[in-house]
């Protein structure tokens, strides 16, 4: 009977992240540098409202879409910082994380044969359900460019199986993010091509001193926009994602979604509305500590003569090996793991175009990146 699985599904690799984890599962006394998600709790007015709707019994399905509330909560916040209007009854899907978004629509824009760009290195959840859907997924070398996808490397890849461009910034692993005006080279390269563009935005409340721009800004009829609570408001396993993009996209979307998830969380969806209403400033204590800790490793990795980019937002590094190592990524990690105690992330994690590199999170105490920076460059 297996042979009668679908091979799209068995073709799914274990990510590389998980298959060296596994590898380094019981090794005892390691720092972990390896963290995808914010290191500090939910903010405790958010708690509060998610624990009153269990009290009030908001434990029902929702509309599919999600809680009108929520939606018009999501749109404000999207008006208020980009001055881009979604409208909540037709242009907005609350989704189970930005995972579920990034499915619904790939599923909704993808057919079998359709292409897919990519810049790498990339967070490693966008290729298997490309593949799923029956589409090839194309990468973008972005390793000469600072780990930008540039409007010239975009023009130069397209042809007429192309469906999608994604673009993930600010960037799981490397940290960088576009600038208006490189967004608006990219926009005008794939303005009124067949080619629609996933912007997952889901570390857009993560920036630092720089503004982040949506691209959405430039071409909105071809965007759908990712994003969520997950990392701006600490809340990973709540699940709470946000798609936007044009009515004609949503009311397709909507059916993948209803036949999958039916709703995002009721309770999540209470606790969300409190995150966007009256939770405007909770991501700045996280911001302030993040810059503290950026810059730190920033000034240790330079010092000791590693090779990174500063990066503008999320909370990694993507930092080159150096080359006396004489080793790939993977094992380079297994070494630091095993020898120095430090845990990090293999580049290879992230496509190929991640070989050769480590990420290193810094969503952790200042005390144990201290640590771990201090094993992880042999002081
Ligand atoms: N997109 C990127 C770039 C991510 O790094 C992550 C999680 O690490 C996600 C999406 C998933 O977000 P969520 O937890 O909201 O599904």
């Amino acid at each position: 009977m297996e042979q009668l699985i679908n091979p799209n599904v068995k073709n799914i690799q274990i990510s590389g992240i998980r298959k060296f984890f596994n590898m380094v599962e019981g090794v005892q006394n390691v720092i972990s540098l390896t963290i995808g998600q914010p290191d500090f709790p939910t903010p405790s007015h958010i708690k509060d409202v998610a624990k009153q709707a269990i009290d009030q019994n908001f434990t029902s399905y929702t509309a599919n879409a999600g809680y009108l509330e929520l939606r018009k909560a999501a749109s404000n916040y999207v008006k208020r910082k980009y001055r881009i209007v979604y409208h909540p009854e037709s242009e907005i899907i609350v989704t189970v994380g930005a995972t579920q978004g990034i499915d619904i629509a790939l599923r909704t824009i993808l057919t079998p044969g359709t292409e897919v760009l990519l810049p790498g290195p990339i967070y490693p959840g966008y290729e298997p359900l490309i593949k799923l859907a029956g589409a090839k997924p194309v990468y973008l070398d972005t390793r000469n460019t600072g780990f930008k996808v540039t409007a010239e490397m975009i023009e130069k890849a397209i042809n007429n199986h192309t469906r999608c461009l994604i673009l993930p910034y600010p960037s799981n692993p490397t940290g960088v993010s576009l600038t208006r005006e490189e967004l608006k080279e990219i926009a005008e390269v794939v303005k009124n091509k067949p080619i629609f563009v996933l912007a997952d935005e889901i570390y857009s409340e993560l920036v630092y001193e720089k503004e982040h721009v949506s691209i959405a800004e430039f071409i909105p009829e071809q965007t759908i926009v990712i994003n969520g609570l997950s990392k701006s408001h600490s809340m990973t396993g709540w699940r709470i994602g946000f798609v936007f993009a044009p009515a004609y996209l949503t009311k397709e979307m909507i059916k993948v979604h209803q036949y999958n998830v039916s709703c995002a969380s009721s309770i999540s969806q209470k606790a969300a509305i409190a995150a966007l209403t009256t939770g405007f400033y909770d991501g700045r204590l996280m911001r302030e500590e993040y810059v503290k800790r950026r810059d730190y490793v920033y000034e240790q990795l330079i010092k000791s003569g590693y090779d990174t980019v500063l990066p503008d937002g999320a909370f990694y590094f993507f930092v080159k090996i150096p080359t006396d190592f004489q080793l790939n990524s993977f094992d380079y990690c297994l070494k630091m793991v095993k020898e120095n105690g430090v845990a990090v992330v293999p580049g290879s994690a992230f496509s190929e175009y991640g070989e050769g590199y480590f990420r290193l999170s810094y969503a952790c105490s200042m005390e144990k990146l201290q640590e771990g920076l201090n094993r992880l460059l042999d002081k």
